[in-house]
């Protein structure tokens, strides 16, 4: 490699992949957890346990499985309409992109506040 090599050329390649949430948000979370010590987070579950590291979610490799499950289905159906909400966030000027946009961010919400309702119902029979 000459002297003629940029600096640019020389360093690391950018990281652009950003980190999972729970790594990128981990101060946050620490704050505030969003799941209970010692409650299982499946809502078929909800079982108590002993947690065997300060941020086990499930009681057992069944439930986290279950768990990893939800998340790639409901974050399946949030994945196309995150993104078309992002496309067309700065549009200023096309009205169609606009409400294109805002009609993908009303079914982010809606996709949202269904899921929690489905945990809250799956939550709500096993306590019953
Ligand atoms: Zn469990």
């Amino acid at each position: 490699m000459g002297s003629a090599a940029t600096r640019s050329e020389l360093a690391v390649a950018r990281h652009v992949a950003p980190e999972n949430f729970q790594t990128a948000c981990w101060g946050e979370i620490d704050a505030a957890p969003y799941w209970r010590r010692g409650i299982c987070f499946n809502p078929g579950c909800c079982a108590p346990f002993e947690p065997r590291r300060d941020w086990q979610m499930y009681c057992s490799k069944a439930c986290e499985r279950a768990g990893v499950s939800e998340m790639r289905r409901w974050g399946h159906r949030l994945a196309l309409p995150s993104l078309i909400h992002r496309i067309g966030k700065y549009e200023a000027k096309d009205d169609a992109i606009r409400e294109r946009t805002r009609a993908a961010r009303r079914h982010i919400a809606q996709l949202q506040s269904a899921w929690l309702e489905e945990r809250q119902t799956r939550a709500g029979q096993v306590r019953s």
